[in-house]
């Protein structure tokens, strides 16, 4: 298909992610993709690739086109792309919950498969609320949860969005009404750690469950704080007698420099949600991991089953992917390349503090962030970057990379560079 008729047709037919329709934007149309770089159909700014400083929102770690997972995925299309999970099993599904089991905190012990982010949080706020209601304490139904996160775009995660100014705000009237605390400082402040204790105690009859991004709140303001907060966390809801779910789904699978984000900190939670780069970005899936005293607390219920079960539940082509991307990553010296990464982002990014506008920069892991100090102008920044040689995705105040593990010294200097220039023309 020529490149004019596609992109008329996407405009009038295709939804994009937060789009209107028709569509206004001039999206840049992806041949194929292949390590780091996606080649673009026609060029752009003169530019027929580009270097993906975005990893497909946090997911491609191992890049594209990898020929372990290519291999991964071929095989199991030969044997059987999907088959229904209600009634069956199968191995890639069953090998998969357990390596989740083994590499999770040792208290994580059953695994439920689902198809997106978003539907693993569902289920872990399902399981928390199930739970209660099955031991016997109906009126412990509510979340509470920091400002500043971002956990979905379904009904139960949406109700945990940051409630002001962020992206949800239209249905604050009428989404199940939580409990905020305001987002956790970067450093640790013992102020902040009484205030979480406090909210803790003081809901403890009606919470079911706190649920956090541990270590980094991502698409709710991409800011990061002390892990010690987690720990605080776990000993407030063991006190009050309150659920912990840490919601894995951007930090899981190395991005910060510790396999899971949590690990920083040394807790383990009651329910964990892990999505993104479970599959290395290749198929969409995502699991909510939970102990055997919430699954034991159900299955004692008046209804003692988990009343959810996706039409895609534990499909063997994302089963097996997501196995051959655990088993990639952790045949790896991962840790060095992230480390290798954030020694890149440091040196390239901090040169952006002396630009006009720019408030901070912050780099933990994998992760480089520039905060301006008033909202970017999308496309003027988009456009900056792609002038560059590099994609990324800027939004509100905030141009930020999580590129690939694998992306090279070189190319981690030109995602770099890129930055500074949105920033710059932002
Ligand atoms: N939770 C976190 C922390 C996320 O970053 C995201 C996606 O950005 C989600 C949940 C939702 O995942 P999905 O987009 O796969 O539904």
């Amino acid at each position: 298909m020529r490149n004019d008729e596609l992109l008329a047709l996407d405009r009038a037919h295709v939804w994009h992610p937060y789009g209107p329709m028709p569509g206004r934007a001039e999206p840049l149309v992806v041949a194929s993709a292949s390590g780091v770089r996606l080649r673009l159909a026609e060029p752009a700014h003169g530019q027929d690739e580009l270097i993906d400083g975005m990893s497909s929102w946090w997911s491609a770690i191992h890049g594209y086109n990898h020929p372990v997972l290519n291999e991964a995925a071929r095989g199991q299309l030969d044997r059987m792309s999907h088959v229904m999970f209600g009634g069956l099993t199968h191995e890639p599904a069953v090998r998969l919950a357990a390596r989740l089991v083994e590499i999770t905190p040792g208290p994580l012990q059953h695994v439920f498969l689902s198809d997106s982010g978003s539907v693993s949080v569902e289920v872990a706020a399902k399981m928390c609320l199930q739970y209660w209601r099955s031991v016997g304490r109906p009126a412990k139904q509510r979340l509470l949860t920091w400002r500043g996160g971002y956990h979905g775009d379904t009904w139960q995660p949406m109700s945990v969005c940051d409630p002001e100014g962020g992206m949800h705000e239209l249905w604050s009237g009428v989404l199940p009404r939580q409990l905020f605390v305001d987002a956790p400082p970067a450093a640790y402040e013992e102020s902040y750690a009484q205030l979480l204790r406090e909210a803790v105690a003081r809901h403890a009859d009606e919470l079911a469950a706190v649920i956090v991004e541990p270590v980094v709140q991502g698409a709710g303001g991409m800011r990061f704080h002390a892990p010690e907060y987690l720990r605080v966390l776990r000993e407030a809801c063991d006190e009050h007698g309150v659920l912990l779910v840490f919601d894995e789904i951007a930090t899981g699978f190395g991005r910060t420099g510790t396999l899971f984000a949590a690990d920083a900190a040394g807790v383990a939670p009651d329910v964990m949600c892990v999505g993104k780069a479970l599959t290395g970005g290749y198929l969409s899936m995502a699991a909510t991991l939970c102990t055997s005293e919430v699954a034991d607390g159900i299955s004692r219920g008046e209804v003692p089953v988990l009343a959810h079960g996706p039409t895609f539940m534990g499909n063997p082509l994302a089963s097996s992917v997501a196995c051959a991307s655990i088993d990639l990553l952790l045949s790896q010296d991962w840790q060095t390349e992230v480390k290798r990464i954030e020694g890149g982002l440091r040196e390239g990014l901090e040169p952006a503090r002396t630009l006009p506008g720019v408030r901070d920069v912050r780099v933990l892991g994998a992760i480089g962030v520039v905060q301006l100090d008033h909202d970017i102008d999308m496309a003027a920044a988009t456009a900056a970057a792609v002038r560059e040689g590099v994609w990324l995705r800027p939004f509100r105040d905030l141009i930020y990379t999580m590129p690939p593990f694998v992306t090279g010294d070189a190319d981690v200097a030109r995602i770099c560079a890129a930055v500074r220039a949105a920033a710059a023309a932002g």
